[in-house]
């Protein structure tokens, strides 16, 4: 699409960002996504309109409460500017010119964004997103001409999900069931082999970021590494560059 759509798309995957920010805090403590209004976790000062505004609230108010000063983490800008350079991204690279297409896979995107934090943040990766994200990537393969057919979307979410499975029943320490929802989800959004390339970039990436935050002692060794955020890296890396990792893979052999 052209640069102003991809602007556009940009925009809205900002504020579409300042949303998720209340999904991942709020989901997993089983509290409304709606009410009540966004106030200060310190102080529960309500934010005003114009403490509302994606980003550049964050850079006014210098990174503080307006009410209180306590600091506000820079995670939620951090995800704000994610989502809408991921939203622009998608945009940019969308050759069909189907909005139906461009939505779908902000959908994707954004879930995947989702489930990365509260898995990092909680070492779980809720139903409620991974089964929809399921079921949107079968539902995608039918309804787009682009990307995997339906059948394959279907057969690899069952095939890698299956395969996956059966590993955790042998080395149930490696990966949760969460893992496998997610992995069979990301199989029926990118087919095959792409799937697995997601899941081969995920141990990689997984096995470099346990070391760093064992070297870092982020993390204590007896504590779980959440693969979720590194599964996320994967399905994204392969979703925008699935083509040139593939050729890059062929070119070696
Ligand atoms: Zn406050």
């Amino acid at each position: 699409m052209g640069i102003e759509l991809s602007v556009l798309s940009g925009i809205l995957g900002v504020i579409i960002g300042s949303f998720l920010n209340v999904v991942i805090y709020r989901v997993p403590q089983g509290k409304s996504i709606i009410f009540p209004g966004s106030h200060c976790p310190a102080c529960g000062h309500n934010l005003r309109p114009w403490e509302l505004v994606p980003v550049l609230s964050f850079l006014i108010l210098r990174g503080r409460c307006a009410q209180c000063r306590e600091k506000i983490s820079w995670r939620y800008p951090l995800i704000e500017g994610l989502n809408g350079s991921l939203y622009f991204y998608a945009a940019w690279m969308n050759h069909s010119g189907s909005f139906l297409e461009l939505g779908i896979h902000f959908y994707f995107i954004s879930v995947l964004l989702v489930l990365a934090v509260i898995d990092w943040d909680t070492y779980r990766l809720p139903d409620v997103f991974t089964l929809p994200l399921l079921g949107v990537g079968i539902v995608a393969g039918f309804l787009l001409p682009q990307g995997p057919s339906g059948w394959e979307s279907l057969a690899t979410a069952l095939g890698v999900g299956g395969v996956f499975w059966m590993i955790t029943r042998l080395y149930p320490e490696g990966m949760g069931l969460g893992d496998i929802k997610l992995i069979a989800g990301l199989g029926a959004f990118l087919g095959f082999p792409e799937a697995l390339i997601a899941v081969f970039i995920a141990s990689f990436t997984g096995s470099i970021g346990g070391l760093i935050m064992l070297s870092f002692k982020k993390r204590s060794f007896r504590e779980q590494i959440p693969f979720g955020p590194y599964l996320v890296l994967g399905g994204w890396s392969v979703f925008f560059w699935g083509q040139n990792i593939l050729s890059f893979y062929n070119s070696l052999f």
